[in-house]
């Protein structure tokens, strides 16, 4: 192949024409996307120009992003395949491994958005969360816009230092259009909204305040497991002790039979009580029921759990105020420590959590955009770099679409 007379020549960062720096006898080769089924190819001679403002560098070549040893093309489709299809379906099919599709994410991110920095003008509701994956030893911060559901901002670790980060390069303005920022309890939110954004309301997701409730009651299952499992396992040495003297009763066996039963249930119900009662089975029911009768203890957990989230999901915010009082009472003087502290950890956010009722910061979206990001980070799972990661988040998260070859552009969704 050879450049069309206008487009050769050209640097491969400005785009400017340029004088001809020398001229190479050697073939570079571009993989592009398969004939058929049949690899192809394109071979073409280079040259290097001189730009005066980038120095001498190999000329661009229309078919082919900068540095890249694959058609423009390609890196499109590696993209738009990576974004719908499983790792090892795109790996398998363009015949690439995984890692060169990250290279050929981060190549066609740059094309399709050169200004990533659009998506920080006019912002309103923004959300913060991290999520951890290599089994929690990393971490990786995204920031979502609300109003579109895409995510605005992303970067490796966690913690203050990065939402500083994220604050401290956004304009005055940018910053001053900031109305609610929500994220899970951690201290350090406050801390950067109060330094950076202190005309803004600060809101607590719901499902994270759901989340500290049911580690309260799972905490509570495996207490009330350990005791069942203790008390069974004191049953049946005193059966044995019964059995060598010859004393055994019908009555003993039958209440070793209870105990083990009372062990199993509490062991198999964590699904049960960690589910909202409109999506539990008929099974999952059962097993609740039975708890009620046989565990008072772990059932007035769970109906402190169910309460609270009951009170996440009301409307009026003077209400679920009273209702917040209300719940407070109970869980202080449940005599359960997991939900005494849980009542202390309730007050404490209060003020942000009826700040997310009055504000309506939906629960269910932005759930479910942060279940979509935790899906492509599952994903991009197996990029060596995190920032290839980053590129994959930021197309898949947002209302760009990646274009196919050849093929009309698709409107925007929004
Ligand atoms: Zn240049």
């Amino acid at each position: 192949m050879r450049p069309k007379n206008r487009e050769s020549d050209r640097c491969p960062i400005c785009g400017r024409h340029c004088s001809v720096y020398d001229r190479s006898s050697i073939i570079r080769s571009w993989r592009a996307l398969d004939f058929a089924g049949i690899l192809v190819y394109i071979n073409a001679y280079t040259q290097r120009i001189r730009c005066p403002k980038h120095g001498v560098l190999v000329a661009a070549v229309p078919w082919a992003f900068h540095d890249s040893g694959f058609t423009k093309s390609f890196d499109l489709t590696a993209t738009w395949m990576a974004e719908n299809l499983s790792r090892s379906a795109v790996a398998e099919y363009l015949r690439i491994d995984w890692k060169t599709v990250a290279r050929c994410i981060t190549r066609a991110r740059k094309y399709i958005e050169p200004d990533p920095g659009k998506r920080l003008d006019n912002l309103v509701n923004i959300g913060i969360d991290e999520t951890s994956y290599r089994k929690g030893h990393k971490y990786i911060t995204v920031i979502v816009n609300h109003d579109t559901n895409t995510v605005v901002w992303a970067s490796n670790k966690h913690g203050k230092e990065i939402f500083s980060k994220f604050l401290e390069s956004l304009t005055p303005e940018q910053r001053a259009s900031i109305k609610v920022v929500t994220g899970d309890g951690a201290r350090w939110i406050d801390q950067c909204i109060e330094e950076y954004l202190p005309n803004c309301a600060r809101c607590v997701d719901s499902f994270h305040v759901v989340e500290w409730a049911n580690e309260a009651l799972d905490a509570l299952r495996k207490e009330a497991w350990r005791d069942a499992h203790q008390e069974l396992k004191e049953l049946k040495k005193t059966v044995k002790r019964k059995r060598g003297r010859g004393a055994l009763k019908d009555k003993d066996s039958i209440a070793v039979h209870k105990a083990e039963e009372k062990a199993a249930e509490i062991k198999g119900s964590a699904y049960a009580l960690g589910k909202a009662p409109e999506h539990l089975t008929n099974k999952q029911e059962t097993q609740l029921a039975e708890i009620a009768v046989s565990n008072k203890r772990l059932y007035r957990g769970y109906l402190l759990k169910e309460q609270l989230r009951l009170i996440l999901h009301m409307d009026d915010a003077d209400e679920a105020k009273e209702e917040l009082d209300r719940f407070f009472w109970r869980a202080t003087h449940s005599r359960i420590d997991e939900f005494k502290e849980l009542g202390h950890k309730i007050r404490r956010h209060e003020e942000h959590i009826l700040n997310t009722i009055r504000l309506k910061m939906s629960n269910a979206r932005i759930e479910s955009t942060n279940n979509k990001i935790k899906l492509i980070i599952r994903r991009a799972f197996g990029f060596r770099d995190v920032e290839s990661m980053i590129d994959m988040i930021m197309l898949v998260c947002s209302n760009i679409k990646v274009p196919l070859p050849n093929r009309p552009i698709a409107e925007p969704e929004n």
